[in-house]
């Protein structure tokens, strides 16, 4: 539930309603922004009967919220969340944050030479897999501990802030020593022991959308980390599973509006996962940035035809570089689109 008061509601019958709301066994919490002035209750399990709330003097409107994210919504939360990783802003009214790097870390060599390849192609956070939740269990599982110091050393060579993912909740305090945001996977978007616990972290997550996760779904999943205390959360659509299998997964774009129009998180693309082909992650990755994406995050491998994981859909250095190349133009014909459209007194 959501009470909008008055924009002349005094500062006593604010703390008179968040008094009813207690009274009630709920909790009042007060939301900033300039637009006006609103306090929503949680800690209701049903619908709350608001009776001895709506005539209180300076009560202007009730809303009640019936889905079932709250503090991630724009009901909520109007202003958008803006999350910074190292000295990245990640969000609305900042460029498009690239995140890029290889499936896996495989050696120190080879993360030094992938971050090499990606801090000088102009991305701002390095990516690299140290624990993988691989498919089968023949497969490569990722260097573990050793893979997260090669990780912190490649990134602190370059300069990078390091993002990566976390699969237990016994990875997260290592993890968080190495790194500036941990990642959940898409097989890990509804652990929701792992989603409280990083809520109680105060630390930047970039959570991935669930294999075939709703966007009701994916919004409640944050909702777990938000409502421990840790706003620092980051969206990222990584395709769905359909019924299609010529590409891995498929892109759904239409989640990067619809989301940012039902929360005020930052949302992301992954178009290496949602496609699963390397020519095909160029294309798509500038279509998230159309779409309205607040960054990218892309596979990148010094030798993709020679990597333990995801190779087929790894950009070379020299692939990635081009991208760069082509979205730092996008985002000038973008800015320069939304400014012709906002007409001269803009
Ligand atoms: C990954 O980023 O390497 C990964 C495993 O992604 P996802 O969880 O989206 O499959
Ligand atoms: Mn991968």
């Amino acid at each position: 539930m959501l009470i909008v008061m008055h924009h002349s509601a005094t500062e006593e019958q604010v703390r008179c309603v968040a008094q009813a709301v207690a009274a009630l066994g709920l909790t009042a919490q007060p939301i900033p922004g300039g637009q006006r002035i609103a306090i929503g209750v949680l800690g209701n399990r049903g619908y709350v009967d608001d009776a001895t709330i709506r005539d209180l003097p300076g009560v202007m409107e009730i809303i009640h919220v019936s889905k079932p994210y709250k503090l991630v919504s724009r009901d909520f939360h109007p202003a958008p969340t803006v999350v910074r990783v190292g000295s990245v802003n990640l969000g609305d009214g900042f460029p498009p944050v690239v995140m890029a790097g290889p499936c896996s870390i495989e050696s120190q060599e080879q993360i030094l030479e992938a971050a090499r390849q990606v801090k000088g192609a102009g991305a701002h956070i390095l990516r690299g897999g140290a624990f993988k939740p691989r498919t089968g269990p023949h497969t490569f599982q990722g260097l573990g501990a050793q893979g997260l110091e090669f990780l912190h050393v490649a990134a602190r060579e370059v300069g990078l802030p390091a993002v990566t993912e976390v699969m237990r909740i016994e990875q997260l305090e290592m993890a968080c020593r190495h790194v500036d945001m941990l990642q959940i996977g898409a097989r890990n978007m509804q652990n929701f022991d792992l989603l409280k616990e990083i809520g109680r972290l105060r630390f930047p997550v970039l959570l991935k959308r669930g294999l075939s996760a709703t966007v009701e779904e994916f919004l409640s999943a944050a909702e777990y980390i938000v409502a421990e205390g840790n706003d620092q959360v980051v969206l990222c659509e990584r395709g769905i599973r359909t019924f299609e299998t010529a590409t891995r997964n498929t892109l759904d774009l239409s989640v990067i509006p619809l989301v940012q129009s039902l929360s005020h998180l930052p949302i992301i693309v992954d178009p290496s996962h949602a496609t699963g082909r390397r020519f095909l992650v160029p294309v798509m990755a500038r279509a998230a940035l159309v779409a309205g994406a607040n960054g990218l995050m892309v596979e990148v491998h010094p030798a993709p035809e020679k990597a333990l994981c995801d190779g087929a859909q790894s950009l070379t250095g020299e692939g990635f570089c081009r991208l760069m190349h082509e979205l730092r133009f996008l985002q000038e014909c973008l800015a320069g689109m939304a400014s012709s459209v906002a007409g001269p007194s803009a």
